[in-house]
């Protein structure tokens, strides 16, 4: 069977994976989830309580990004602030409340071609959903030093919005030289007296503007030519070790913080070929709504917000991604038999492509 042709993908998928598997006795259900992040665990929570038992994939990183920092203060609904992996087991155990399928395993290859769809989990383990919603977030970028991830919620931060109200009156390093470094480092300036830029180069990738409001800014301080070598600090972080790229000298700034804006890398590769993306790997879904090019799958959270990436936001569209896929699975019930993703769209008037 071929994949729906959307004529804007220019990678086919590789479905050697499901070669000779035999998907006759794989599980089939309604829903399954992909990720267990903020919007993967809302998305199952909705899903669960519009009773359409859904089944949710954790993925490589059990809870998402949160469980990788410490205070979330920005959360609605916990005044007094709450850890990131507390907030996370709140939202499994709520899911599970109603009856949500949570499940250790990865989703390491998809079928998007025919209804309904299949998945490979873990390499071995096939399943059939009638609706797919991605919730696979996206990995910020570090720079992959020892005491960078040792030190990582205690002074290291890839989220300026997240944690810089952390940082008040004290002097901070980020890295980075596009937009968002730009922004982040603008914003840290509303809380920290100092903000040290660190680049690696003597110019900035950012858009002129960026690098105008930024250069304007009395808190904001360019080290150029340099990288950071080290991260400082026995409990939290108290200093960075610097080394300028054309003398070779190295340097120790003293920051109550280092934040890393070099990047986020959306956990999409397993779609390429099938989902719209834009350059960067993140899923484009139709405005206003989860709905992707391929009617049945649906996208939320980080995976297709490259604009607000917050606990809240991913939340949010995770809801949306549930109860999109839910009036979907009602005017577009199951087929007895496997179907072309393309006739199913042609075959009932008034359903979503989702193109
Ligand atoms: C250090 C840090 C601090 C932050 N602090 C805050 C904060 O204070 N407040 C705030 O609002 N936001 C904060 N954020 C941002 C917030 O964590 C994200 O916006 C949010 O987690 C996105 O949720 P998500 O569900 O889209 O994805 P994620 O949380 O990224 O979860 C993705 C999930 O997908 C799973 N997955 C990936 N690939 C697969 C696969 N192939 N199969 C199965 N599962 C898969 C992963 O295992 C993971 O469970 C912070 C982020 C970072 C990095």
């Amino acid at each position: 069977m071929q994949p729906a042709d959307n004529g804007s993908r220019a990678d086919r998928p590789d479905l050697s994976a499901f070669e000779g598997v035999d998907f006759s006795e794989a599980e089939h259900r309604n829903i399954i989830i992909i990720g267990s992040g903020p919007a993967g665990f809302t998305a199952a929570l909705y899903a669960a309580r519009a009773n359409l038992e859904p089944l949710l994939f954790q993925g490589p990183e059990a809870g998402g990004q949160l469980v990788t920092t410490t205070d979330v203060e920005n959360y609605p609904g916990f005044p007094d602030g709450v850890l990131g992996p507390d907030m996370m087991l709140k939202f499994e155990a709520q899911a599970k409340r109603f009856g949500a399928d949570v499940r250790y395993g990865t989703v390491t290859t998809v079928d998007f071609s025919q209804r309904p769809f299949r998945l490979m989990v873990d390499g071995t383990k096939p399943f059939l959903a009638d609706a797919v919603i991605i919730s696979t977030g996206a990995s910020a970028r570090y720079l992959g030093l020892e005491n960078e991830k040792r030190l990582l919620g205690h002074g290291v931060s890839a989220c300026a919005t997240c944690d810089g109200a952390f940082f008040r009156d004290q002097k901070l390093a980020l890295v980075g030289g596009g937009d968002t470094a730009m922004e982040e480092s603008l914003f840290l300036t509303r809380f920290a007296t100092d903000v040290y830029v660190i680049h690696r180069r003597d110019s900035l990738r950012a858009s002129k503007i960026m690098q105008a409001r930024a250069k304007a800014n009395q808190k904001i301080h360019f080290i150029w030519d340099t990288v950071v070598e080290d991260v400082l600090g026995e409990k939290e972080v108290e200093g960075v070790v610097l080394r300028n790229l054309k003398t070779g000298e190295t340097s120790t700034l003293d920051v109550g913080g280092f934040f890393v804006a070099i990047g986020h890398k959306p956990n999409t590769g397993i779609f390429k070929g099938w989902l719209d993306m834009d350059e960067l790997g993140y899923i484009r879904t139709r405005p206003d709504s989860t709905y992707t090019n391929i009617a049945g799958v649906f996208a939320s959270g980080d995976a297709q917000d490259h604009v607000y990436r917050q606990a809240v936001t991913a939340a949010g569209t995770g809801c949306m991604a549930a109860i999109d896929a839910e009036r979907w699975l009602a005017e577009n019930p199951p087929a007895e038999a496997p179907e072309t993703v393309e006739a199913a769209s042609r075959a009932r008037p008034g359903n979503s492509t989702g193109s």
